[in-house]
């Protein structure tokens, strides 16, 4: 179906399917491939060509119509003219960064964006001859004007910002950019496309860690990157120069799972703020960290931009604990998972410090990040209200 009116969760449920294809199934099955075999041999001369073609399949690494139809069904959610497949999250970032720069290039980075995102940056981009500047997350258009230069070529927006949830102005920054030229990338792992339309607010290359809530079940890495008209060939050139490829069978989780992204990602919102509104009343918390919260600095931009919310937030404690009490407080969880990455269905917490340049995080207090997974959320508040016990036990001996 192309781009049609009707509602997001309408089209999830029907978005790259095709029954009539393949045989009635009612998902596009699992297509195996390497070798892509050419009717005759004009036909194998021509597929070098034709892999620029969306849909066409001319060797497993430009794509089966198993991730086709992933990549058919996202472009249409962000409203985009073409999505490509990586085998994680961090490579579609990689590819959507080499797509846009080059040697000599500056790029300006939102300072609360995913740590390995900085890690590529300050590593192989910097080894090849690109420049990272990052800049406060809440910086205005005008301030962002300050910050581009001669050879500034892209700026990379996260929003709201790992562990730290500051809630970018998308639209205004990204009119700065453009007004000067920059191409405008943005990481919309937190909202998805059902809650968050990067390109509908300026944004050229809108980037998802499918791995997330698109898979949503926590077993399977995936990426992907959806351009606009401008981007989409430049992308799909860099990808497949870089050799970048999902493999078939994740590419089917990332569909299996977009089916129910909906209905999942509603309560992960509505669990969250269950948790968040009771952690906010709690003395050992100094504040939480999610925008959906009338109390969250940047809530307005959230609600004017945002069309929901996802389970992941943050929690600043009211004392500078000690690393052993909040030890033994995220130790003896029995429904939060401790662990990285997120969007599964189930619970996690970490804690640790934020890690920033170009502003200072205040806060002598550590940061706890969540996320409220589909259990009962009484239950995770029990969870919760217990670990609170061990903190204070562990603080007052
Ligand atoms: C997890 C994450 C990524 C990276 O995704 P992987 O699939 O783990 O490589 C990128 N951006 C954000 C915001 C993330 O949380």
């Amino acid at each position: 179906m192309a781009r049609d009116r009707r509602k997001p969760t309408t089209r999830l449920t029907h978005l790259g399917r095709d029954p009539k294809r393949f045989a009635g199934a009612v998902n596009p099955p699992v297509f195996h491939a390497s070798t892509i075999l050419s009717p005759d041999l004009a036909g194998y001369q021509a597929g070098g060509q034709r892999r620029f073609e969306k849909g066409a399949t001319v060797y497993g690494r430009f794509g089966t119509p198993t991730q086709h139809a992933l990549q058919d069904a996202l472009t249409d959610l962000e409203g985009g003219a073409d999505t490509l497949l990586f085998p994680s999250g961090l490579a579609a970032i990689t590819t959507a960064l080499m797509t846009v720069l080059a040697s000599g290039d500056h790029v300006l980075v939102a300072d609360s964006a995913y740590r390995p995102t900085r890690s590529l940056c300050d590593g192989l981009l910097r080894r090849f001859g690109v420049e990272t500047t990052y800049f406060d997350p809440t910086l205005d258009g005008d301030a962002l004007m300050g910050l581009i230069r001669p050879e500034t070529k892209a700026i990379l927006l996260e929003s709201p910002g790992s562990m730290t949830f500051e809630v970018q102005d998308v639209p205004a920054l990204a009119a700065a950019a453009k007004s000067k030229g920059l191409a405008v990338l943005m990481d919309n792992t937190w909202a998805t496309p059902l809650f968050f339309r990067p390109l509908e607010h300026g944004v050229d290359l809108s980037i998802q860690a499918a791995t997330k809530y698109i898979v949503g079940h926590a077993d399977a890495m995936l990426g992907a990157v959806t351009a606009n008209d401008e981007w989409a060939s430049a992308l799909r050139k860099t990808t497949f120069e870089l050799g970048m490829a999902a493999a078939p069978d994740d590419a089917y989780l990332g569909m299996r799972g977009l089916r129910t992204l909906d209905v999942r990602l509603r309560r992960h919102w509505q669990n969250a703020l269950e948790l968040a509104a009771w952690l906010q009343a709690r003395d050992e918390v100094a504040s939480v960290l999610y925008p959906p919260l009338e109390q969250h600095p940047q809530h307005g931009l959230w609600k004017r931009d945002f069309d929901g919310a996802s389970g992941l937030f943050g929690v600043v404690l009211s004392h500078p604990y000690s690393d052993a009490a909040v030890a033994s407080m995220c130790d003896g969880y029995e429904l939060f998972g401790i662990g990285a990455s997120w969007g599964g269905f189930e619970s996690l917490v970490i804690a640790g410090r934020p890690h920033r340049t170009a502003t200072a995080w205040k806060a002598a207090a550590p940061v706890l990040r969540f996320h409220a997974g589909l259990e009962d959320a009484g239950d995770l508040i029990a969870d919760l209200e217990a670990g609170f016990q061990r903190l204070n036990a562990a603080t007052d001996e």
